[in-house]
């Protein structure tokens, strides 16, 4: 057994087996094969597999997104059984006795040229599409039985790092815990564990990944921020009591579900959650989250390889607005940039990304891609009670550029007889000094604030969110992180609008009476801490002195 320690970033206990995250490309090696027939049924294996894995990706995609934008993956389906493509394969080892790997490559190669130099455009698309499903050959002939074992249930994700483009592709419901050697406890790694429920420990140091392989059993504590790799009977036995006995403590919280959000002396508060994604909601509903204070929809952008259209879009917030009844869903516009990186947007490289050009910057400067996803919102809201924030806000003059848009797209539905709703409430995010600082003159222009804690605590203190390193001199309790939040509320209240808090921040309750003090409205958190902070507000007494 070897014990090494990071920072536990969400308190749960994991047992499962390690997976590295790998993000290398599968070198393809020219191989002399003498046993066709083996290597034929290799190809044959490998392509069954990736029918089932695309017959399983359509079915999701039709529950998500809809019949129309699932039917790609159906086409993929009907790619890999063309008997073109497949006798291709089969000549060439047959002929040339090259393994399948390299049959495959090559096949992908000339029938991607061919596709790309037709003059019809749907066909020309399917260039991409025949390398796609190739690459899924080429992985399931490439998934030894080790990496397979490693990644058939119960996974200990390790990596130096994950951005969240990487984290969206992974298959949560295997995915047990996750361990970087890198990151830090903003960094949105961690924010997806703890939306997700798992134990994440990070900052574990490189050696670590040197010294772990794929398939050996791990355990990892979030509390202590430990992981035992390939752990003795008697840790094993310790740490099987430790989780049951945390699965215990997280249920009894269950008995505060349909509980009012109410302290001792009678004060309310709203208690909603984050999502960042349509297969989130139902984690909100059974921990009894009042509404969804923040859906980071650019979760959205990242699981694609191209723009979603607003039809896609549009069927993802529906299907959320539906499922929520009459609870408030709040969705953020697209906050892409910093450390949310999308290929397709073909963002320029920048010395300081957090600094740069992200978020409201990205939507303002290129409209066609704001209106897309406004068009989606608007229609959306005619199936719920949509509110509707925008990130990283500096100044009135974005506001009123913003509003301007908001009109415009309204009144294009109007003309092409689209309904929406006339109620859809508009915010911004307070993740800026800039935008507390100035709250007075944006509070009249919205309906409510929301208090992005985890910018506002980088922004504020000049720390990156993203750096570990520098952790220590990153208090989220400063004095001055709470004083904007708390001038926030005031110019927010004076002007008629609701606040509330959707940073990581909101979850912490040795804040949560600081946070009603201040006559904060609504805290937004990842839904397992819902009852917890439940708990904690039934637990105050605002009667008495502080
Ligand atoms: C925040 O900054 O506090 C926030 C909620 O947004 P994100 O973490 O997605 O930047
Ligand atoms: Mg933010």
């Amino acid at each position: 057994m070897r014990i090494y320690t990071g920072k536990g970033v969400y308190g749960a206990i994991a047992i499962g087996k390690i997976s590295i995250f790998s993000r290398q490309q599968i070198a393809i090696t020219k191989l002399h094969i003498e046993d066709i027939d083996a290597e034929k049924a290799r190809v044959q294996a490998a392509k069954e597999k990736s029918i089932a894995q695309l017959q399983e990706i359509y079915e999701k995609a039709l529950k998500d997104v809809g019949e129309a934008n699932a039917q790609i993956f159906e086409i993929h389906m009907m790619m890999l059984e063309d008997d073109d493509y497949n006798d291709s394969i089969s000549d060439m080892i047959e002929s040339k006795h090259v393994n399948a790997e390299y049959a495959v490559s090559v096949t992908a190669e000339n029938f991607s040229e061919m596709f790309a130099s037709m003059d019809d455009s749907y066909m020309q698309a399917r260039a991409a599409d025949v390398k796609d499903i190739s690459n899924r050959i080429i992985r399931n002939l490439s998934m030894d039985a080790e990496s397979e074992n490693a990644m058939s249930d119960k996974m200990i994700v390790c990596a130096d790092d994950l951005s969240p483009s990487e984290t969206i592709l992974l298959d949560k419901d295997k995915v047990y815990a996750f361990v970087t050697a890198y990151g830090s406890s903003n960094s949105h790694t961690a924010i997806l564990a703890r939306n997700m429920n798992i134990p994440a420990v990070i900052g574990v140091g490189e050696a670590f990944l040197n010294k772990i392989k794929n398939g050996i059993t791990a355990i990892v504590d979030g509390y202590t921020g430990e992981i035992f790799v390939d752990p003795d009977n008697e840790t094993l036995e310790r740490l099987e009591k430790k989780q049951a006995e945390d699965i215990q403590k997280k249920k009894l919280l269950l008995d505060l579900k349909g509980k009012e959000n109410i302290t001792l002396d009678g004060t309310k508060i709203n208690i909603y959650a984050n999502i960042g994604g349509v297969d989130d909601v139902k984690s909100v509903l059974e921990n009894d989250a009042g509404g969804i204070g923040l859906f980071r929809s650019e979760f959205l952008y990242l699981e694609n390889s191209s723009y979603p259209t607003e039809e896609e879009q549009f069927n993802a917030y529906k299907k959320v607005l539906e499922s929520m009844g009459n609870k408030k869903v709040i969705i953020r516009t697209l906050d892409i940039g910093a450390d949310k990186q999308v290929d397709y947007f073909e963002l320029d490289k920048e010395q300081n990304p957090a600094l740069g050009y992200r978020a409201i910057r990205i939507c303002l400067t290129r409209p066609e891609i704001f209106k897309t996803q406004l068009r989606a919102l608007y229609r959306a809201s005619a199936y719920g009670k949509l509110g509707i924030m925008f990130p990283m806000i500096t100044s009135v003059s974005e506001l009123i550029q913003i509003k301007e848009i908001c009109d415009i797209v309204k009144t294009e539905l109007s003309s092409d007889g689209i309904a929406y709703s006339e109620d859809v409430e508009l915010g911004i995010m307070i993740e800026t000094p800039a935008a507390a600082i100035i709250s007075d003159r944006l509070a009249p222009m919205v309906d409510f604030f929301s208090v992005g804690t985890n910018d506002l605590t980088q922004y504020t203190l000049a720390c990156d969110r993203q750096n570990s390193k520098i952790e220590s001199f990153c208090d989220t309790h400063h004095e001055a992180i709470l004083r904007l939040i708390e001038m926030s509320a005031q110019n927010a209240h004076k002007n008629g609008a609701w606040i509330g808090i959707c940073g990581e921040l909101a979850a912490d309750t040795t804040l949560t009476e600081t946070f009603l003090r201040m006559g904060i409205d609504e805290l937004s958190v990842s839904p397992g801490f819902v009852l917890k902070v439940r708990d904690k507000v039934r637990s105050i007494d605002l009667s008495k002195k502080d």
